[in-house]
């Protein structure tokens, strides 16, 4: 090799790597023209190449030529797949088939095994391997595919071309791979950043724009053109809002971007409206290099469908507090956490001590406190609030009724519901009115009920009631050692009473008679009645015959301390006559009206034997004689 030839290579070089370059960049500006045939063009150019490279060879010998134009076949198939290699081998072995010599069959199998080796290299890996990997690894099989052919190929061994040129053949073409590789690489990387700019502009849902100095668009994106009504985006370039907008509007836009250009102040997010539409607007200034403002950029986004619901929540809102406001009952939401979030003045109202504690913000804790403090509520404790208050609390957010009575006697009625989200919806109503009817109700009821079990006379209870209560008294004796007295009781000559002083006297008599009675009783389950006419009854549960002796000797105490007049009896006062009977317990029903029927017999025995007097008899014994009336 002289340095001649080293010269000739490096030009041969030269227009290689300035073809692929060309092509690169020309790929790149009219990428969209070429869309489907960038593949097959990259072929014919990689040819071309290949065949200009020959053209520029170098003749080693008679019939045998060294150049590079292995390299733009190898990259043929790296870059453009199989199809390309195919497309870029055909001109290469016309040219080198047609130049003939001794090295012509050798050179155009050497044109198709580098091709090969371009397109496996395309396929080889995986789609993830870095582009540069695959350069050196094509890199690396050109040059060991041209070395393994120097030492193979009959017309190349025959010369010695291996040891007279192979060495820097082999080099150059590596070199030059490696070179125009890297420029096709750059350039696709670029294309790449560029299609992705592109498209996020021209897609973007947002209008976005670029103007220049003077306020005249200088690039807009597909939506902008749609919006002022133009085909495409180009028909808008060079224009300013004068031609898109009324002059008001526009004359505004402008002196605002003037702003933005003369400060280099950005403005962000500025309301705009555009007939019905709502528009949130930013405008930022652009630089060049040295910091020199060249224009600005802009990006309007279509808010008008958010703006449209904000006023529909709102509207929806107010009616719904209006609704509140309207209604009888006191409402309230609680959060999750305990917080109110929503109260009507109704429920403030309903509370007149703790209204004030009420209000939006305030915590459930902080209310109860406030009704511990002022003891609004019946039934509060009088010590350890802090557990009521947390107790309370606590079962805030469960579905109850509740009724309950202030300080002041009126009543509230209380419905917590859930909603799914935690949050805790209370109404409340007055039910005060109600809760007094009911009260009525029940007082008037209770009083009916003991009105049919008195006797209108003496106030004492009639002789329905102590049947009812003897009854009841009895039952409970049954089966146990329980003991029952009863104390039959008739006043004396009293029909005689009633001649000698009337009917009036008579009454206020028997008045005075169980008023006595009254007084013997001590218990609370003593019962006292009157059984009919001037006949009276005591029931004396738990209490045996000395007990029952006892009540009777009392009750003759008190009625001679009276000492009532009774001109014709023979005592001279108003005097009784008493029968008792006692139970040991285990009555049985025929026992309990036999204990009736002793007390009863006692009492005729008493009449018989002079009056005035007590007399006692078993229920077990044999009643002796009937009574007569
Ligand atoms: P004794 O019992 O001592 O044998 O004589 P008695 O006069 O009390 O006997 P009797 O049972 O025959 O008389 C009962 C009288 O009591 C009959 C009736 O005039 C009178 N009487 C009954 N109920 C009332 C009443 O509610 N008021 C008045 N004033 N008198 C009554
Ligand atoms: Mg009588
Ligand atoms: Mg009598």
């Amino acid at each position: 090799m002289t340095s001649g030839s080293w010269e000739q290579f490096a030009g041969n070089l030269a227009f290689v790597t300035l073809a692929v370059a060309m092509w690169a960049h020309f790929s790149t500006w009219y990428q969209k023209s070429l869309i489907g045939l960038g593949r097959p063009l990259w072929g014919i150019i990689a040819g071309i190449t290949s065949v200009g490279s020959m053209m520029l060879a170098i003749q080693f010998a008679s019939g045998i030529y060294i150049d590079l134009r292995f390299a733009p076949l190898a990259l043929a198939g790296l870059f453009g797949g199989a199809i390309a290699a195919a497309i870029a081998a055909i001109p290469a072995i016309v040219f080198r088939g047609t130049a003939g010599g001794a090295g012509a069959f050798d050179g155009v199998v050497a044109i198709l095994v580098i091709s090969a080796i371009g397109a496996v290299g395309h396929f080889a890996f995986r789609r993830k391997t870095a582009d540069i990997y695959k350069l050196a690894a094509v890199t690396t099989g050109l040059g060991l595919g041209l070395s393994i052919m120097l030492v193979t190929l009959p017309s190349l061994t025959k010369s010695g071309a291996a040891s007279a040129f192979g060495g820097p053949l082999v080099l150059m073409n590596c070199l030059a791979t490696i070179v125009c590789g890297l420029i096709m690489l750059k350039t696709a990387r670029l294309k790449l950043e560029r299609q992705v700019l592109e498209t996020a502009f021209s897609q973007s849902p947002d209008y976005l724009y670029v103007k220049d100095r003077d306020s005249r668009f200088i690039a807009v994106n597909n939506n902008m053109a749609r919006l002022f009504h133009f085909s495409s985006p180009a028909e808008m370039f060079g224009l300013s809002d004068f031609s898109l907008r009324t002059a008001p509007d526009a004359e505004d836009l402008y002196h605002r971007e003037q702003e933005i250009i003369r400060t280099g102040k950005p403005l962000v997010d500025f309301l705009e409206r555009m007939g019905d539409r709502h528009l949130l607007a930013s405008k930022v200034p652009l630089r060049d290099s040295e910091g020199q403002i060249i224009g600005l950029a802009g990006v309007t986004r279509d808010i008008t469908e958010r703006v449209d619901l904000e006023r529909e929540l709102r509207e929806k809102r107010n009616l719904l507090t209006l609704a509140m406001n309207g209604m009888s009952e006191g409402f309230a939401m609680f959060d999750k956490k305990g917080f109110l979030i929503f109260c009507n003045e109704q429920y403030r109202d309903a509370f007149p001590l703790s209204r004030d504690a009420r209000v939006i913000g305030a915590h459930i804790t902080k209310i109860l406190q406030r009704i511990i403090e002022a003891g609004e509520r019946i039934g509060l404790p009088e010590e350890t609030p802090e557990k009521w208050i947390e107790a309370a609390a606590a079962t805030l957010h469960m579905n109850k009724d509740e009724e309950i009575q202030l300080k002041n006697g009126d009543w509230r009625a209380l419905k917590t519901r859930l909603a799914h989200d935690g949050t805790a919806m209370v109404v409340v109503s007055d039910i005060t009115v109600t809760k007094q009817a009911e009260a009525a109700l029940q007082l008037s009821a209770q009083q009916l009920r003991s009105l049919a079990d008195t006797d209108g006379l003496t106030s004492l209870a009639n002789r329905r009631a102590f049947d009812a209560a003897f009854a009841h008294e009895a039952e409970k004796c049954r089966e146990t050692d329980i003991p029952l007295s009863v104390l039959m009781i008739d006043v004396d000559r009293f029909k005689l009473y009633n001649d000698t002083y009337g009917h009036l006297a008579g009454d206020e008599c028997l008045r005075a008679v169980g008023n006595c009675l009254g007084k013997s009783v001590k218990r609370s389950t003593d019962i006292v009645a009157r059984y009919g006419g001037e006949e009276f009854v005591v029931l004396l549960p738990n209490t045996d015959e000395t007990g029952a002796m006892a009540v009777a000797e009392e009750f003759r105490r008190l009625l001679s301390q009276k000492n009532l007049p009774h001109a014709t009896s023979e005592f001279g006062r108003v005097t009784a006559s008493i029968g008792i009977s006692s139970t040991e317990g285990g009555v049985s029903q025929s026992d309990a009206q036999r204990l009736l029927a002793a007390a009863d017999a006692a009492l005729y025995a008493a009449k018989e034997q002079g009056r005035n007097q007590i007399k006692v008899q078993s229920p077990t014994d044999q009643i002796s004689a009937a009574r007569a009336g």
